[in-house]
């Protein structure tokens, strides 16, 4: 995360306040979620709303491991996840 980016974090946190900041997070998934299952359920061409709703979850997830400061364990967390996806495609 860049330090622009950073900064309007931190802005964000102290202007609405952390639970704010994780339930729009929450909010967010489900507007992504909600555009996916148009987009597969109902066969609809909503593409642009999908990437719409990506690059808000993508920023809300990222305000949300700032707040907990975890975004180095989050970091780390990943090769071992993938290392486990890797094995059950080897299974
Ligand atoms: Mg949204």
């Amino acid at each position: 995360m860049g330090a622009v980016s950073k900064e309007i974090m931190e802005k964000a946190v102290q202007k609405w306040g952390k639970s704010a900041q994780i339930l729009t997070l929450l909010e967010e998934m489900s507007e992504l979620q909600k555009e996916l299952i148009k987009n597969i359920n109902r066969n609809q061409n909503n593409l642009d709303a999908v990437i719409d709703e990506t690059a808000d979850v993508e920023i809300m997830l990222a305000q949300m491991k700032h707040i907990y400061q975890i975004e180095q364990a989050v970091q780390e967390r990943i090769p071992i996840k993938l290392q486990k996806v890797m094995k059950r495609l080897e299974d």
